[in-house]
C-alpha cells in the first residue's frame, strides 16, 4: 500500500497536466481497499474521491481536492476452463496491453485486435475500450467492485454494465460509486482473426502476411505497428488517444450533409443512424495540424488533441470547444469529448 499527500499526478495522465492529489492512495489487494474505505467512513471523511487507472483518458483542469485512488491488483487467474473458451480472472491493476500479451502468449484467443490500447484492465470494463471491430464487452463476462461508500464487495455481470460505444453503467448511475477490482474476461482457444477493419488486410498483404496462416501474435503485431504510424507516443507528445467520440446521428441529418459533402466518410449503424467521424469534421473545419497556444490538434490525426508542451487541463479544454463551437457551426453537430474532465 502506498500514501501520499500533495502528490503530483503528472505521472499518471498521459496528457502529462500538472496537477496534484490532495492524497494519493495506491493499493495491492481488495481487502487493502475495503480497509481504506471503512476506516474513512468511519473518521466521518467526505472530501471526493477519484479512482484512476493509466490517465490516457482523463484531463485534469485542476488540482484535486480529496483522495485519488489506484490499483495495483496485479493477479490473473484461470477460473473456468471449457473446450472451446475459458474464463480469466484479472486484476485491475494491470496494464491493458500487457494483459494481451499475456494472453495471446497463452494462445487465449480475441483480444488481439485490441493490442496497444493505453491504459488498465479496471478502465477497460469503465470505458468499453475498442478498436479495430472489436470492444471490451465483447469478452467480458463479470466485474468485480468494491462500493466506495461502504466497502462491500460486488459482482456486475455484462448485462448490469449497460455497455454502449465506449460507455457503461459506471460512466452513469455508477458513476464514482465503485472501485473495479477484477474483471472476467471470456476467450478462446480457437483463433478467429477479425482482419476486415481499418486497413488490417492491406498491411497484412504489404508484410506478404498470408491470411490462412496468419498467427494471433503476427495480428497483435500489425495492429501494433498500424498503431504506432497513426497516434502520437503520450512520452514524446502528450495526448489521450481520441479527444471526441464520433457522433452516431439521425439518417436525415446525415443526408443533408452528404449533399453538400459528397464524399465524407460515414459507417452505417441501422436504417435510422450513421455514425460520422468526428475527425473528419475537424479535419473540414481547418484544425488538422494547428496549434492554441500550448495546445494543438495532432497533424496525422485530428481527433487527437495534444500538450504541445507546458499545457495547463483548462488550454486542453480551451481548444477543445474552440473544435467544438467550429463543427456547430459548419454541421450542425455537437461533438461530445470522450476524455474524462477531471474539476
Ligand atoms: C495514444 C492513445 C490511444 C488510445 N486509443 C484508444 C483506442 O483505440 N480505443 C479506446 O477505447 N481508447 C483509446 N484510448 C483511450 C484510453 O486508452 C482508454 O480510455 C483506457 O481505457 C483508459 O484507461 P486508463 O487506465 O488510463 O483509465 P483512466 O484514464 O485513468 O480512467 C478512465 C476512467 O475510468 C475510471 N477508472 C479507471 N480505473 C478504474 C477502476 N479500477 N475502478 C473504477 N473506475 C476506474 C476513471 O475514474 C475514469 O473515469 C487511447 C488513449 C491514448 C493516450
Amino acid at each position: 500500500m502506498v500514501v501520499k499527500d500533495n502528490y503530483s499526478l503528472r505521472e499518471h495522465n498521459t496528457f502529462g497536466i500538472e496537477a496534484k492529489a490532495s492524497r494519493f492512495f495506491e493499493y495491492t489487494s481488495v481487502d487493502e481497499l475495503q480497509e481504506f474505505v471503512r476506516e474513512r467512513a468511519a473518521s466521518g471523511d467526505e472530501s471526493p474521491l477519484l479512482h484512476i487507472g493509466g490517465g490516457s483518458n482523463l484531463l485534469f483542469l485542476n488540482d484535486f481536492d480529496g483522495t485519488v485512488l489506484h490499483s495495483r491488483i496485479d493477479t490473473i487467474t484461470v477460473v473456468d476452463d471449457s473446450d472451446d473458451t475459458l474464463i480469466v480472472r484479472v486484476g485491475a491493476g494491470i496494464l491493458w496491453d500487457a494483459w494481451v500479451q499475456y494472453a495471446v502468449d497463452h494462445r487465449w484467443y480475441g483480444l488481439e485486435n485490441l493490442s496497444l490500447i493505453p491504459g488498465e484492465v479496471g478502465a477497460s470494463a469503465v470505458q468499453n475500450i475498442g478498436a479495430y471491430g472489436s470492444e471490451a464487452k465483447d469478452f467480458i463476462v463479470d466485474v468485480e467492485a468494491v462500493n466506495l461508500q461502504t466497502g462491500e464487495a460486488t459482482l456486475f455481470s455484462n448485462e448490469d454494465c449497460k455497455y454502449g460505444y465506449r460507455d457503461s453503467a459506471f460512466k452513469h448511475d455508477l458513476k464514482g460509486l465503485y472501485a473495479v477490482t477484477h474483471v472476467h474476461f471470456r476467450l478462446s482457444h480457437v483463433f478467429c482473426p477479425h482482419i476486415d477493419y481499418g486497413g488490417i488486410r492491406k498491411a497484412l498483404a504489404e508484410r506478404a502476411i498470408n491470411e490462412s496462416e496468419l498467427s494471433a501474435q503476427q495480428l497483435r503485431q500489425v495492429i501494433i505497428e498500424i498503431r504506432k504510424s497513426k497516434l502520437p507516443e503520450p512520452s514524446e507528445l502528450g495526448n489521450a488517444g481520441s479527444f471526441f467520440t464520433n457522433p452516431i446521428v439521425a439518417r436525415e441529418v446525415f443526408e443533408a450533409i452528404f449533399r453538400r459533402y459528397p464524399t465524407m466518410p460515414h459507417f452505417d449503424i441501422d436504417d435510422e443512424h450513421v455514425k460520422i467521424p468526428a475527425g473528419w469534421m475537424i479535419e473540414q473545419c481547418g484544425w488538422k495540424g494547428k496549434d492554441l497556444g500550448r495546445a494543438g490538434v495532432y497533424e496525422k490525426q485530428a481527433l487527437v488533441l495534444v500538450n504541445r508542451g507546458g499545457a495547463t487541463g483548462n488550454d486542453i479544454k480551451t481548444l477543445c470547444e474552440h473544435i467544438q463551437s467550429d463543427v456547430k457551426a459548419e454541421f450542425g453537430i455537437e461533438i461530445v469529448p470522450e476524455v474524462n474532465f477531471i474539476c
